[in-house]
Parts: C-alpha cells; sequence; structure tokens
C-alpha cells in the first residue's frame, strides 16, 4: 500500500464507522458548513445547504444536518463552492506564495514556468511544503523567466536539461512550460514550441503555451499541441490572437478544442486581456475552459487581486456565476491528474471548500491596459477550509 492509498483506506474507515453505511448521516461531523448557498457544478447543484465533514471528507450535502458537530461554520448569506483551482499561478517564487493563495480560497494551485532546470530545485521546495496540494511546470528555458527573454537565446531551450529536471522531481513537477510571446521567443517560437513538446514526450506530461504576441500564428503553433495541452492568456490581443483581424475565430483554434486542447485565461498584468478583445471571443460563444489569475505574491496590489476577482470579471459578458465557478473547480481540477479527485463536493471527496461572498453593488474590472468594465456583482474570498479543517483568517 503506498501512502496515498493508506491515506484513502484510513478516510475510508473513518467515514465508515461514522457513517455506518453509505448514505446514512453519521452520529457526529467533525465540522458542518452551515446554510449557505452551495454551489457546485460537477453535481448541478445551486441551493441552500449544510455540507457536513468527517475525517477530512465531505460525509453529507443535505437541506439540513441535525446531527452534532465538534465545529461548525456559518455560511448563511455566502456561497459555499468547491475549492479553487489555479493553475496558472507564480506561488513557487516564494515560501509565503501558497499560504497567501490558501486564504482566498485556493485549495490547489500550479506554478506555470516561473523555474527552469536550473532553478527547479527551489521551486518544487516550495511545493513540497506547501499546505494546499501544488505542483509545478518546468520552464523550456532552463533559466526560467528571464527579462531579456526566456529562449531568445536558442540554446536555453535545453531539452536534456528540461527532462533531466522532470525526472529528478517526477513527483512535483507535472508538464512543461513555454512562453511564446516575441519579447520572449525572439523568432524561435516554432522551434521552441517542438523542443517544448519533445522533453516531454517519453513522459507524456502537457505543456502549457504563453500565447499572445507571438511571431508565428496561431495557425502554425496550435497544430503542435496534443490533447490535454493548454493554452494560456487565450484573450490575448493582437497580434496573433485566436481571433483574426476581422475579429473571426480562428478555425485552428475550434479544431484544437475539439482536439481536446484547453483554453485558459491567466489574467496577468501585461498583454494578455484587452476588454475588445474578450468581448469578439466571447461574443461568439468560445468561453474559457478555466480561469486562472497569474497570480504573484504582488498580485494584491494590480488587477489580479485575487482569484474571486479574475472570476467576477466573466460575469458581465454572458457567464453565470456557476459557470465561473466550473472554470474555476471541476474544469480545473480535470487538467492534471494530481487534482483528478478534487473540484468536487461529491460525499467521499476530500473536504476542500472555498466559502465566497457574492456581493451586488457596482465594480470596476481592469483588463491589462488600463480599459476597465462595470460590473452589478463581485465575489471575495471569505472562508477557506482544507480536507475538513478550516483555514485561520490573517
Ligand atoms: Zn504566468
Amino acid at each position: 500500500m503506498n501512502r496515498r492509498e493508506f491515506v484513502y483506506a484510513a478516510a475510508g474507515a473513518a467515514l465508515l464507522s461514522g457513517v455506518g453505511r453509505l448514505g446514512a448521516q453519521p452520529r457526529r461531523y467533525d465540522l458542518i458548513i452551515r446554510g449557505g448557498r452551495v454551489i457546485d457544478p460537477s453535481l448541478r447543484l445551486d441551493a441552500v445547504r449544510d455540507v457536513g465533514i468527517v475525517g477530512g471528507r465531505i460525509a453529507a450535502v443535505e437541506p439540513t444536518l441535525s446531527a452534532e458537530a465538534a465545529a461548525t461554520l456559518d455560511a448563511r448569506g455566502k456561497l459555499v463552492v468547491p475549492g479553487l483551482i489555479d493553475i496558472h499561478t507564480h506561488a513557487a517564487r516564494s515560501a509565503e506564495g501558497p499560504g497567501l493563495l490558501l486564504r482566498d480560497g485556493v485549495t490547489g494551485w500550479i506554478d506555470a514556468g516561473s523555474a527552469g532546470a536550473d532553478g527547479i530545485e527551489a521551486a518544487v521546495a516550495v511545493a513540497r511544503t506547501s499546505p494546499q496540494p501544488g505542483r509545478v511546470l518546468i520552464n523550456i528555458g532552463r533559466g526560467g523567466i528571464l527579462p531579456d527573454g526566456d529562449t531568445k537565446d536558442l540554446a536555453l531551450a535545453d531539452v536534456g536539461a528540461a527532462r533531466a529536471a522532470i525526472e529528478r522531481h517526477r513527483d512535483y513537477v507535472v508538464g512543461i512550460k513555454a512562453r511564446l510571446s516575441e519579447t520572449v521567443v525572439g523568432s524561435n517560437d516554432v522551434e521552441v514550441l517542438k523542443r517544448t513538446q519533445q522533453a516531454v514526450e517519453p513522459l507524456g506530461l502537457p505543456v502549457m503555451i504563453h500565447m499572445g504576441q507571438s511571431p508565428s500564428s496561431l495557425r502554425e503553433l496550435l497544430p503542435l499541441l496534443k490533447p490535454g495541452d493548454i493554452v494560456t492568456h487565450l484573450f490575448a490581443p493582437p497580434p496573433n490572437a485566436i481571433v483574426d483581424d476581422d475579429g473571426r475565430l480562428l478555425p485552428e483554434v475550434l479544431a484544437a478544442r475539439r482536439r481536446g486542447i484547453v483554453f485558459d485565461v491567466g489574467n496577468g498584468v501585461r498583454d494578455h486581456i484587452r476588454w475588445d478583445t474578450v468581448e469578439q471571443i466571447m461574443g461568439q460563444g468560445f468561453w474559457p475552459d478555466t480561469i486562472s489569475t497569474d497570480w504573484n505574491v504582488m498580485s494584491r496590489t494590480t488587477g489580479v487581486v485575487d482569484f474571486a476577482n479574475c472570476m467576477s470579471k466573466y460575469l458581465g459578458f454572458g457567464m453565470s456565476v456557476s459557470d465561473v465557478i466550473a472554470c474555476a473547480t471541476i474544469n480545473a481540477a480535470r487538467t492534471f491528474t494530481v487534482f483528478r479527485d478534487l473540484g468536487t463536493l461529491n460525499v467521499g471527496a476530500p473536504a476542500d471548500v472555498a466559502v465566497l461572498e457574492l456581493r451586488d453593488g457596482e465594480f470596476e474590472f481592469l483588463d491589462n491596459y488600463e480599459n476597465t468594465i462595470k460590473g452589478s456583482q463581485r465575489l471575495f474570498p471569505s472562508e477557506t477550509v482544507l480536507r475538513g479543517v478550516r483555514v485561520p483568517r490573517a
């Protein structure tokens, strides 16, 4: 029995001893989250419910739970959703990153290419000590993110170095990242992407590309992706957006989605989102599969702020609250195997829960070009429960 199986068996035993049989309610819960509006797109659930937790797992989601609880969390007037999963962050840049994300409701994170082969140990060390599951995409550029461009010097796109680093850290490096903007790759985007695929080919790991302002068209780049690969910054404006000069979606983009390639937001601060491009793309019914922040420890003071803010931006473009929650929970959980059991409040699932506030009012949302749109609703982080334990508020 490996460690994961052991944890599973132990939790299962705890559940069984409390529950008696599946479906019946235990006599006592470790924690009940009471009276919130539970929105779980994985269950098509949007209703006021109590959520009962035993042994770090969801034990019941019912209109009312009458059994005793060691602790209760009053969620009346708030949203109770699966713990948020952010597949594009830079949380592994510093030790305090994961804890800050956790307070914002983020119970799983991916660091998208902060470090290359040369700096991977430090990034993996942050992931190892993270309270919530955190994993790393290695940058194909062996120096990681460089001010002068990760792979403008093609020698930095070192397949052997990347592959060796992945093999040293198979448990924490779950994929690879290639940043393909002209300022990062010069004119090397096609070659860099080929090398990126080559580095993970024997291991079958996913590639995430950072699109937008690349020297080559996505018509050339997207066919180099395989099912399960991720395109981040899907709302990046031209040149080389996912729409052509007339604002029409490229046929290659639709073909990529049909093949199982994931389109992710990656909010960030520069060059990734412009409201007129968002309007063009979403107006054609092309919505993101996943919403992510491109977060770092400075994000509180930028247009990112927190994950809930990044999610709220799309309420103004036709998405419902449940739609944006799906992009930050179940859809995100499906992108990396480390999250396969998460993103849901299914009975039996690990009890990772985000309590959010949905406030009505007048809110301004920033793109990456100092343009604002107004919205009448904004989600705010409130409480986080990780594996059944309430996270202290800072
Ligand atoms: Zn990023």
